[in-house]
């Protein structure tokens, strides 16, 4: 069975859910490869979780991240933008989201939809 890999970002007015999301459902984060942006990383292991950090969103961790979904590296993403703020690096979450439509890779962008898309990578492991 090979890791799956899944994608971690949350905007800062959003990053207390990001924790929340992850503490519960950290049996299943466990055992997947995580990456994320560089603070929201730094947030999820203080959780105990090892994630692989890329660059902070505004200096480029989005577009990183949005490279791998690209290249097919990525099973899914879970992005809890803030739809509410304003952020220097709109162009790259635009792009986050286009790439993911180009490339068909699954995306939640809250809690309740990222709960879906967790579970069912967990089915597709269990289904193989
Ligand atoms: P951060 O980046 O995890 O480094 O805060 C997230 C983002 O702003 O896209």
């Amino acid at each position: 069975m090979s890791t799956q890999t899944i994608a971690l970002i949350a905007h800062d007015g959003r990053k207390p859910e990001m924790v929340a999301f992850v503490k519960e459902y950290y049996d299943i984060l466990k055992n997947m490869k995580l990456i994320a942006t560089g603070t929201t990383g730094s947030k999820i292991q203080e959780t105990g979780l090892e994630v692989s950090r890329k660059l902070s969103g505004p200096q480029g961790g989005d577009a990183q991240i949005a490279a791998m979904a690209a290249e097919g590296d990525l099973k899914g993403i879970i992005f809890f933008r803030d739809p509410l703020g304003k952020h220097p690096h709109e162009p790259d979450v635009q792009m986050l989201l286009r790439v993911c439509d180009v490339h068909n890779v699954p995306l939640a962008t809250n809690p309740a939809s990222a709960k879906y898309l967790l579970l069912g990578m967990v089915e597709e492991t269990e289904s193989k």
